[in-house]
């Protein structure tokens, strides 16, 4: 399976986006804001269907059914993610990270999921079920790996100016630019060889 969430984007058009890092990933589900109107974790079964598609059911197989979620812990989930959107914001403009947000992360970093190894078939498994609590945990973890450390400067926003979608930068030169080389990457290709084609046939002046 490839990496990433799929996506529809307002035209219908459907492309899987990498974000890279689970705390950039559950950007994608709402937020404050102008991130209202995206808002998809209504209750705590819709956070137990979207966590399984996150990476933190990949490589391992989680399902809705492995995940035990109260209404307090998805408030306190969506509470830490209207800290991290303003958190990734500021790193991915090369700003430095505000001391109340790395607070937040140290609130919610408490329990995280507890990874476990089949002694007969070595696949790698989490103790189940997964709480919301733990849940919370790890993308606390996820967003503290990440700013202690110099993949902070790997956060970027896409390089297409209507595009506000936040990843990090895996690739090892660090020169990913775009969401989704499907959908920016390719509206941007498309548009320099238009560019480029005006370019050409543009009469030439006396
Ligand atoms: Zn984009």
């Amino acid at each position: 399976m490839a990496a990433g969430i799929l996506l529809t984007s307002p035209q219908g058009q459907r492309h899987r986006f990498d974000a890279g890092t689970l705390f950039l990933e559950i950007l994608l589900t709402g937020g404050p804001g102008p991130y209202e109107r995206y808002e998809i974790l209504h209750s705590p079964a819709d956070l137990a269907a979207w966590l399984p598609r996150s990476r933190l059911g990949a490589p391992v197989r989680l399902a809705p059914a492995h995940l035990r979620i109260s209404p307090m812990e998805l408030r306190e989930v969506k509470r830490l993610r209207d800290t991290l959107h303003p958190l990734a914001r500021d790193l991915a403009a090369g700003r430095p990270a505000r001391p109340e947000h790395l607070r937040a992360l140290n609130d919610a970093a408490g329990a995280a999921p507890r990874p476990r190894i089949d002694p007969a078939t070595r696949a790698r498994a989490w103790e189940l079920p997964i709480s919301g609590t733990q849940a919370l945990g790890a993308l606390a973890r996820d967003a503290i790996d990440v700013v202690a450390s110099p993949r902070a400067g790997r956060v970027r926003e896409c390089a297409a100016a209507d595009c506000l979608l936040l990843f990090l930068d895996t690739s090892r030169p660090g020169n990913r630019r775009w969401c989704s080389m499907e959908r920016c990457g390719n509206r941007h290709k498309v548009a320099a060889h238009r560019g480029r084609a005006r370019g050409a046939t543009r009469p030439s002046g006396p």
